[in-house]
């Protein structure tokens, strides 16, 4: 691996992540992915360790510096290593986090994010069963009544759902203005309307919870709304362009913990009387796993110290981030398990897990053909300008 100059700070929060990863999680991941059990030890092991604040400014209870998203994205790789669906607990937080980070007064930021900061579970909602990558089009509501807002409608596939203490959700405040009448709300687990759907059986993440939110005349008050009425949909563009490395680091940590484990496999298993790592075929394989990684890495360092630093519109590598780094996972985590050859196909080895949780990161946040609409408006923005 390169030396990317991590600050003492953030040698720590990885070791600690990693420390997390081999003690906490790896004994326990195969057993949560079979029984979709959610991580709430894990989680609390993890804020223990006081990493449910790396990316939170220390006036609100954190330890973020001035790198939040790098921090969120070296704390989200390591754990991933172990266990993409366990990370997730933590990556979802912090997606649930950055809208109150980036729309919410001081008010807000006081009364939220020092319970994030301590171990309190955040989500983040703006998925309909129509709306999906056409998310302008969604449906669920929030109309004004005295000073507060009603909630009616419902969200789809809502990682953190159920177990999430607090949600930032996307509702229209104004139907008729399209991408201009959403508003963004924090709504607490508890309140009178907010209920749970069944829980999704997926194939991969499986120790992750995905569940429907449903609001029925739910009353949120004024208090919770995040930014002016109407800057919804700013946010959550606000949020993506942070949070999709943060998914690229996801994914790069599952491919980083597929490549050590096949790289061992193939140096311990014997064939024509020699281990098959011996071969120029593996050999060639696990070089290019290897760069495939390390460029995703680089991609998503730059990124991630990019945003903090304070760059305007990460857009275009936000999205590059995150389509880079899945499509790696999908191929490393394949190509290693061609690498274990029978048993790579086989439960009894940890390898297929890491292919199937390595396929949403191509998935959520946006799919990847739409990080590529995105990659290529803004090549075209940037050429109209010259
Ligand atoms: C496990 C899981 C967890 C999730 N967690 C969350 C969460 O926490 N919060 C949240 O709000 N959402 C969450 N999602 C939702 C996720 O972000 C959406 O599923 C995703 O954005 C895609 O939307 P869709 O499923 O409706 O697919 P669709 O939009 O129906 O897309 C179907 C296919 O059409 C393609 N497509 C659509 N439009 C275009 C286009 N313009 N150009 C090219 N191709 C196109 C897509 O790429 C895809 O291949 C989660 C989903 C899953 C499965």
């Amino acid at each position: 691996m390169l030396d990317y100059f991590l600050s003492e700070e953030q040698t720590v929060m990885v070791e600690t992540a990693r420390e997390i990863a081999e003690k906490k999680i790896l004994p326990v991941r195969a057993q949560y992915d079979e029984e979709e059990k959610f991580p709430h030890e894990v989680f609390k092991a993890i804020a223990e360790a006081d990493l449910t604040g790396v990316y939170i400014p220390e006036e609100f209870g954190g330890c973020a510096g001035g790198s939040p998203i790098m921090n969120m994205c070296l704390v989200t790789e390591e754990l991933s290593k172990a266990c993409g669906g366990i990370s997730l607990s933590f990556a979802s937080t912090a997606l649930g986090a950055l809208p109150i980070l980036f729309a919410g007064d001081d008010d807000q930021k006081k009364r939220f994010l020092p319970r994030i900061a301590a171990g309190a579970l955040g989500a983040f909602a703006i998925t309909e069963a129509g709306a999906g990558s056409d998310a302008v089009s969604m449906r669920a509501t929030a109309i004004k009544d005295g000073d507060g807002y009603v909630l009616n409608g419902s969200k789809m596939f809502i990682t953190n759902g159920g177990e999430a203490e607090l949600y930032s959700v996307i509702a229209m405040t104004d139907r008729e203005k399209g991408a201009r009448g959403a508003s963004c709300f924090v709504l607490e687990k508890g309140m009178p309307g907010f209920s749970f759907g069944k829980k999704e059986s997926k194939m991969g993440i499986r120790a992750s919870a995905t569940r429907e939110l449903i609001f029925q005349d739910c009353r949120v008050p004024t208090a919770n709304r995040l930014g002016r009425e109407g800057s919804g949909f700013m946010t959550a563009m606000r949020t993506f362009d942070s949070s999709r490395p943060g998914v690229g680091s996801q994914a790069l940590g599952i491919a980083a913990g597929a490549l050590a484990l096949a790289v061992d496999y193939a140096r311990e298993r014997k064939q024509f009387g020699k281990p098959v790592i011996a071969n120029q075929g593996l050999q060639w394989m696990l070089a290019d796993m290897a760069t495939q990684v390390e460029a995703a890495r680089a991609l998503i360092y730059a990124t991630a110290r990019w945003i903090d630093a304070g760059a305007k519109r990460p857009t275009m590598a936000s999205a590059m981030s995150k389509c880079f780094a899945s499509d790696v996972a999908m191929k490393v985590t394949i190509d290693a398990i061609q690498i274990f050859g029978g048993v790579g196909y086989s439960k009894e080895y940890p390898i297929e897990k890491y292919a199937r949780d390595a396929k949403i990161t191509q998935i959520y946040e946006g799919t990847n053909q739409i990080q590529r609409d995105e990659i290529a408006l803004a090549l075209i923005k940037e050429a109209a300008r010259k």
